[in-house]
């Protein structure tokens, strides 16, 4: 391909830097509110690890819901199949933190990447562990795929959000009441708060997102994160539910499996051939980064990169 992606991301940088609309930053939590509406970042990673970036790409951001594939991967390493008698595979249609859905199906969420569902997944891994340890696990595997040891958890965020959280503290206890919780809720939130408190730069996210991009291959280590399959089903989720009743939008425009979050944050995945991250804080009306999209469309359009092309 003869595409100069440097030039290419960093005209999208600068055409995403002029731009007035820029959505709204979440202020449920408090302590999201504080960002720079003005930020924006973008880092594409290719199969072979050669990195592009533009803006703001090595600034960390609070990644919220991406952190759901991290904890969706290692559930499903840790419980295997047995995870979907617990939580869905289909898109909800509804905001990610909605719980109407949840009494019709009898506690058992639409999908992992929903509220309800990550907080089911994340009751997973804490099975036997402390939650201290939990939150370990999940940092320590997030720097593992990432190769990068220098990922935190922004406790500020974690703090603010557990202070905050009383829609989670809700969906919790209501899947609780229905059995769909081995642990007490506020065992579970505090890891599933701090797992969404992780801290990355575009740049460290595209790596952490990379073995997705790699048919479930660990991009340095050797061996594999996950099974190819695995890897395929990973991404199916992502597409279909990865930016809850946005993902129908969202898979029209730009075509590439994705998962958003309400730091403004969104890991793209093109199969074989790159991980992509992009950050700009204003989301739109369901939640996901409004910026990030169009981002990533123009980043689409231009490479030919999409699931439904050859
Ligand atoms: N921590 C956030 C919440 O539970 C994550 C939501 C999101 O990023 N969409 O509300």
């Amino acid at each position: 391909m003869n595409l100069d992606l440097d030039a290419l991301v960093g005209d999208i940088a600068a055409e995403m830097s002029e731009r007035e609309e820029r959505g709204a930053v979440a202020s449920y939590i408090p302590q999201l509110a504080h960002v720079d509406p003005r930020r924006f970042g973008i880092a594409v990673m290719l199969a072979d690890g050669t990195t592009h970036v533009g803006g703001d790409a090595d600034e960390a951001f609070s990644i919220q819901s991406i952190s759901k594939v991290f904890t969706l991967t290692l559930a499903l390493g840790k419980v295997g199949d047995a995870l979907w008698r617990r939580v869905g595979r289909e898109p909800s249609g509804n905001p990610f933190n909605s719980i109407v859905q949840l009494e019709a199906e009898k506690g058992i969420p639409r999908n992992p990447f929903i509220n309800a569902g990550a907080i089911v997944v994340t009751d997973t891994l804490l099975g036997g562990h402390a939650p201290k340890e939990a939150i370990g696990e999940i940092l320590r595997f997030v720097r593992h795929v990432a190769d990068d040891d220098t990922i935190f958890i922004d406790k500020a965020v974690a703090r603010s959000e557990t202070a905050t959280g009383h829609r989670n503290v809700a969906l919790a206890n209501y899947m609780h009441a229905f059995g769909n919780l081995e642990h007490a809720p506020e065992l579970t939130l505090g890891v599933y708060f701090h797992q969404c408190a992780i801290a990355m730069s575009c740049r460290q996210l595209a790596a952490a997102g990379r073995f997705l991009a790699l048919d479930g291959r660990h991009p340095t280590a050797g061996g594999r994160v996950v099974s190819s399959e695995r890897a395929r089903r990973i991404n199916a989720l992502m597409l279909t539910c990865g930016h809850y009743d946005g993902s129908g939008d969202f898979a029209f425009r730009v075509g590439l499996p994705a998962k958003s979050g309400v730091g403004g944050g969104i890991l793209a995945i093109v199969p074989g051939k790159a991980s992509i991250a992009v950050w700009s804080p204003g989301l739109n009306r369901v939640g996901n980064s409004m910026l990030g999209a169009l981002a990533l469309e123009r980043l689409a359009r231009a490479t030919g990169w999409s699931v439904f092309a050859p």
